[in-house]
């Protein structure tokens, strides 16, 4: 039993289903039929799973397993116009010749919008599949007795209530919940006795808005050439290849930013974007159109949620997956392919254990921390780094001055410095570095392995080094400036 039709659970219910299970999905809201993506596009709110109309980038891990273990559904989503996106090509505006390696054809994104994958990924359950899919069912709590071996709660099916108001109890072998970040697990474990679900939360430091565009009839696709996206310390910003000819572009800012925040604004979104070096020619008015308004989304969270406690599970015959279980800041694109990476934990764990409960909750806790917590703790580290760079911005003072008047160093200065004046250039001289940095934001490396490298710091400490010697590169303009662009935007 799956709850929740967003991405989690749409792995979760074909993963499952390909490892021999029956699967049913329950999905709260009531998702209109739709004959293609782009009327899915229009048609379904999502109010269940609001990111899922942002931009979505989908990394190489989640390309390259959907492409080996699901090679129909690969088919099908290159037909509805997903499409590869090769280091080759993300390479060929930076680099002249690059030097490319067997290797890098591993790192391969996949662009599409989330819409579309949705889409696709549904229709291709209810189509190729035993899984059964049941919207306008929300799963209002668990049922549960007692596991007299451990003393467990042991969870037999869930309890439901349907769109017409309709209650229902379904019997499961097992319940996976996939009901996103706002899960209610903590409340439905606390009513059938179990010990308190524990979380780490720690904000982000950003807040992102979404804003979807469609290249002009007649009008051929700018090239994809160089950095799809950029840093300027108080503004992150990219833009997202999707399908059907439609791109967006992100930006993304700290929301104690005040200025900032006025990118909510679609008269200030697009005179941002014209401003960027990057987005500059896909927002001319000449080559393409805003289609959408400006969606935001506020409150960004890293959580994780504690499952097993104690070398223990809460309860058996349940398990969190996707965001219920853990979820990052967006800007790393790590959600739908950590989704992906657990729905297959899941089915192996739970071939291997079939009548073993407590055997299979430790399988997949092992399997968690093993492939998706390194990155979450890396994601963590990033973003305390990043809003000490912003509040650093925000008082106005140099975040690279590293020197201070004792002669001392200022440690996190320093690393900012390494990072702006080294790893940020060297991603764009250094086809070893770019490599190296492009494997382990697609998931396909362990980020401890990065800067471990002997080899790689002082490549990028080299770079560091004759920092003196270059113009510094320009993403985009200073923050006084784009506080003025703003301002006269501002209607
Ligand atoms: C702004 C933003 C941008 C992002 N960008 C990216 C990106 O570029 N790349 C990437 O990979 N990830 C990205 N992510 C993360 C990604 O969107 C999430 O990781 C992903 O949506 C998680 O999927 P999920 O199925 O766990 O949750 P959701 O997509 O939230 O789906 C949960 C589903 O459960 C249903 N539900 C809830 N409660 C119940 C209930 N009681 N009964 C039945 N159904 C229920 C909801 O209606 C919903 O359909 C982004 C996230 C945000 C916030």
């Amino acid at each position: 039993m799956v709850v929740g039709g967003g991405v989690a659970g749409l792995f979760a219910a074909l993963a499952l289903s390909r490892r021999g299970n029956r699967v049913t999905l329950l999905e709260a809201e009531a998702l209109p039929e739709c004959a293609s993506p782009v009327e899915a596009f229009e048609l379904w709110e999502r109010r269940g799973s609001p990111q899922s109309r942002h931009s979505h980038a989908f990394l190489a891990r989640l390309h390259n397993g959907i492409k080996e273990l699901a090679p129909d559904l690969y088919a099908e989503l290159l037909e509805a116009g997903a499409q590869p996106l090769p280091f080759s090509d993300l390479v060929r505006g930076t680099f002249e010749n690059p030097e490319l390696i067997p290797e890098d054809d591993e790192i391969v994104l996949l662009a599409c919008r989330r819409i579309t994958l949705d889409w696709v990924l549904r229709r291709h359950i209810e189509k190729s599949t035993q899984a059964q899919c049941r919207n306008d069912i929300k799963v209002t709590g668990l049922i549960a007795d007692r596991d007299e071996a451990t003393g467990l709660p042991r969870v037999k099916g869930v309890r439901t209530q349907a769109g017409s108001g309709e209650v229902e109890e379904i019997q499961a072998d097992l319940v996976v919940d996939a009901s996103g970040r706002n899960t209610p697990l903590a409340t439905w474990l606390n009513e059938i006795g179990s010990a308190k679900l524990e979380k780490d939360s720690e904000g982000c430091g950003i807040f992102y808005c979404s804003r979807f565009y469609r290249i002009l009839d007649n009008v051929e696709t700018p090239s994809l050439e160089g950095p799809i996206g950029g840093d300027l310390g108080y503004l992150k910003y990219a833009i997202f290849m999707g399908d059907s000819r439609i791109f967006s572009i992100t930006l993304a800012a700290s929301p104690d930013d005040a200025p900032l925040r006025k990118i909510r604004n679609p008269d200030i979104f697009q005179a941002v974007a014209q401003s960027l070096p990057t987005t500059c020619r896909w927002v001319d008015s000449a080559i393409a159109e805003p289609i959408t308004d400006v969606y935001t989304y506020a409150n960004l969270k890293n959580v994780r949620r504690h499952f097993i406690a104690d070398g223990q599970p809460l309860a058996l015959g349940l398990y969190p997956v996707g965001d219920a279980l853990l979820h990052q800041n967006p800007i790393s694109g790590r959600g739908c392919t950590s989704a992906w990476v657990t729905a297959w934990l899941l089915a192996d764990a739970y071939a291997e254990n079939p009548d073993d409960p407590l055997a299979f909750a430790l399988a997949m806790d092992q399997g968690v921390n093993r492939e998706l917590v390194p990155w979450y703790a890396n994601q963590i580290e990033q973003d305390r780094a990043a809003r000490e760079r912003s509040e650093v911005d925000v008082r106005g003072e140099d975040p690279f001055a590293f020197q201070r008047e004792d002669g001392s160093v200022d440690p996190k200065a320093y690393m900012r410095s390494v990072l702006a004046h080294g790893l940020v250039p060297a991603l764009r001289e250094d086809i070893v570095v770019m490599r190296a940095v492009m494997r382990v934001f697609n998931m396909l490396e362990d980020p401890r392995d990065l800067m471990a490298a002997p080899d790689l710091l002082g490549r990028v400490l080299g770079v560091w080094g004759r920092r003196e010697e270059r113009e510094p590169l320009r993403m985009g303009p200073d923050r006084g400036e784009m506080i003025e662009k703003i301002a006269s935007a501002s209607p």
